[in-house]
């Protein structure tokens, strides 16, 4: 489960082909031109796209949960049948641990949650990270900093220990 944020509910609400012109749309936006997508043929990578003469492998995923390292491989395999420099993963979501990982290792630039909602107009909701979100019990300063670095298994919240347990049963 995600933290509630008005600002994704259209996007949150896509499909994979919309998110996908949403994520063209904003490359053009972020410096990217020669924006290709291959259409039907997915094959690693949704979008080629081009900034400062790099050549870019560029996947989508609008997701109802957290991506994968399996997805992280083929976003890997994609910049290469592409003969792409670079790979770009764009997500409504988040990342598991071993999906950044992979990410950082090939040097796989990511856009989650995070970075996306710092491009959306409008402020963030206001969210108590002193407390757990299921109980409203207080946490300590440390708990509240593993849930915030672990947002694909806790989608943005603060839980006490024993429902992060349960968080990321959820989350798979
Ligand atoms: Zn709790």
């Amino acid at each position: 489960m995600l933290a509630p944020d008005p600002r994704f509910d259209e996007i949150d609400g896509m499909e994979g082909h919309e998110f996908e012109a949403a994520v063209a749309d904003l490359l053009r936006l972020r410096g990217f031109d020669q924006i290709v997508r291959n259409r039907g043929f997915d094959k690693g990578a949704d979008i080629v796209a081009v900034r400062n003469g790099v050549r870019t492998a560029v996947q989508t995923k609008r997701w109802g949960t957290p991506v994968n390292l399996k997805a992280v491989r083929q976003l890997v395999d994609g910049v290469k049948r592409y003969g792409c420099a670079r790979g770009l993963l764009v997500t409504n979501h988040y990342l598991t641990p071993p999906a950044i990982e992979c990410a950082e290792e090939w040097g796989i630039e990511v856009w989650d949650r995070r970075e996306l909602a710092d491009w959306l107009p409008g402020e963030p909701p206001v969210l108590d990270t002193t407390v757990c979100a299921e109980c409203g019990r207080p946490v300590t300063p440390g708990v509240t900093e593993w849930c915030l670095d672990h947002r694909a298994w806790y989608g943005g919240f603060v839980y006490c220990r024993r429902h992060q347990y349960a968080s990321q049963r959820r989350a798979g």
